[in-house]
């Protein structure tokens, strides 16, 4: 379970705003930021007012038209200042920057309804789903703060930070992504220029506009658009660049090494993810879950589960499938600020491959239900589930990045790890089962860098549990986002402080 959800949100609450005073003195150990309890009256007034701000919401357009570079001069400029802002930055040291940073958590905490109104309007985000997503970028700031003053006092090494890190953020998390990448490379002591993705432009620039707020200054944090495709290839490509942090699919990362060999990339990439059932589960907790996983955000998640593996007899159980059908069934697919929406649109007008995915069965599949388009803005679908999905078929090695789920069955427990292990990719994956030795086992031999059992397979929260990928899901230092090593490899260091 994720952490409490208490707060009045119509009110600044005291007790959080001198939490964060005790984190900036040191008084405070890290703590993970409370998301909005949705059942308290005052919190449904809160949302009613954001819904309604929601739909025609225009915040930060501005600030992307203004952050727009138009040439390679333009660009040749703002990498000339990241690396020259750099060293003030560093001279600064770590204390005064974490007080910076603390202070944009604070910030964010402020302006939470804010974001949400920018991530529903912009990117298709609901409230339940945007909420955990500004209480992450909140633990961003705190946590990398904290850690950045750990790099400071390191017994017989010592650290020199990158000075220029550029910064390419997914749509899927506009805010927790961008927030978290750009609060771990200037807690490290570097600059950064951050190029929000297009679909989410209005949110990159409105968390900026917040860690500037907050004391980052201009040049140490400059937020870019790009008008042109080529100016991309550039930024990736320009040697001044000490690291890039992605978030994205793996082609993406593979194209911009293309453009740069040596390129010093740090990146979570692609995830095919499966929860896997056993007849030892507790099944209704199971369905649920799986659901959740699966069709939260509408399927757009690099952590969301696109299969489902029921082992044994659990294929068999009536009560399960058909609980896991209906539930799918029921779910209210609408746009976020419709206050009955459960699933969102998806981002854009599906591609060949997600279109291939709603539309296409391979053999021996059945629709249990069929996706449909619900209006003629070729993003509002229903959800999908199919049925006999087969092993080393195109569904259940692809990833689609939408709300769809693809059922497999296997006899044993080794049988559905083999399935998982057969993917190329390795982020997330899910066990369901109450039995210790099916856990023992599991957790021995599935191959993936975040391992959920008996919860659903979305939503690592920093520090309890930091996220990162293996295999085709990670390239880079392979440390894992809100863990304690993640900054570790940003700079260099004179002697190496722990194996990474
Ligand atoms: N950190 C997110 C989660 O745990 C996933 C991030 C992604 O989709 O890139 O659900």
């Amino acid at each position: 379970p994720g952490p409490h959800r208490v707060q009045n949100r119509q009110e600044a609450d005291p007790a959080l705003a001198s939490a964060v005073d005790g984190l900036i003195s040191g008084d405070r150990d890290f703590f993970n930021t409370p998301d909005s309890d949705p059942d308290l009256p005052a919190n449904r007034e809160w949302a009613r007012g954001i819904l309604e701000r929601m739909k025609d919401s225009t915040v930060g357009a501005d600030a992307v038209k203004a952050n727009t570079l138009k040439s390679s001069a333009e660009l040749d400029e703002a990498i000339a200042m990241g690396v020259d802002a750099a060293a003030d930055w560093q001279a600064m040291g770590a204390a005064k920057r974490a007080e910076i940073l603390h202070r944009a958590g604070a910030l964010f905490e402020e302006r939470r309804g804010l974001m949400l109104e920018v991530m529903g309007s912009e990117c298709g985000k609901t409230l339940d789903q945007g909420d955990p997503e500004v209480s992450e970028a909140i633990d961003f700031a705190h946590y990398y703060a904290q850690r950045g003053l750990e790099l400071e006092n390191v017994d017989g090494a010592s650290y020199t930070p990158s000075k220029l890190t550029v910064v390419t953020p997914p749509w899927n998390f506009p805010m927790a992504i961008p927030a978290g990448s750009t609060l771990s490379a200037l807690a490290s002591g570097s600059a950064v220029i951050i190029k929000p993705a297009g679909q989410a432009a209005r949110i990159g620039a409105t968390m900026v506009q917040a860690l500037w707020d907050a004391g980052v200054p201009k040049d140490v944090l400059q937020l870019v658009f790009l008008a042109e495709r080529d100016l991309g290839r550039e930024l990736v490509s320009d040697p001044r660049v000490d690291r890039l942090i992605l978030t994205g699919g793996y082609e993406t990362a593979e194209l911009f090494r293309s453009f740069r060999k040596d390129l010093p990339l740090l990146a979570e990439t692609s995830g095919k993810n499966a929860i896997i059932v056993t007849p030892h589960a507790d099944l209704d907790l199971a369905a649920r879950d799986v659901v959740q996983s699966a069709f939260g955000h509408a399927g757009q998640k690099c952590s969301a589960s696109s299969l489902v593996i029921l082992v044994g007899s659990v294929a068999e159980s009536r009560r399960f499938n058909s609980q896991l059908v209906d539930a799918v069934k029921s779910l209210t697919v609408g746009y976020p600020w419709n206050p009955e929406s459960q699933m969102g649109p998806v981002i854009d007008k599906p591609g060949e491959k997600l279109m291939r995915g709603l539309s296409t069965l391979g053999e021996g599949e059945r629709w249990a239900l069929e996706p449909k388009e619900l209006d003629d803005s070729g993003k509002l679908y229903s959800p999908g589930v199919r049925y006999g999905v087969k092993r080393g078929s195109e569904y259940h090695l692809t990833e689609y990045f939408g709300p769809i789920l693809g059922v497999m069955t296997a006899e044993t427990l080794e049988e559905a790890v083999a399935m998982v292990n057969e993917i190329d990719y390795g982020l997330t994956s899910g066990l369901h089962s109450l039995d210790a030795d099916e856990l023992a086992y599991w957790l021995e031999n599935i191959q993936a860098g975040n391992l959920y059992v008996n919860r659903g397979i979305t939503g690592a929260i920093v520090q309890r549990q930091p996220f990162g990928g293996w295999k085709k899901s990670a390239i880079g230092a392979g440390t894992k986002a809100g863990g304690p090593n993640y900054l570790i490899g940003m700079g260099t260091w004179s002697d190496a402080p722990v194996s990474q």
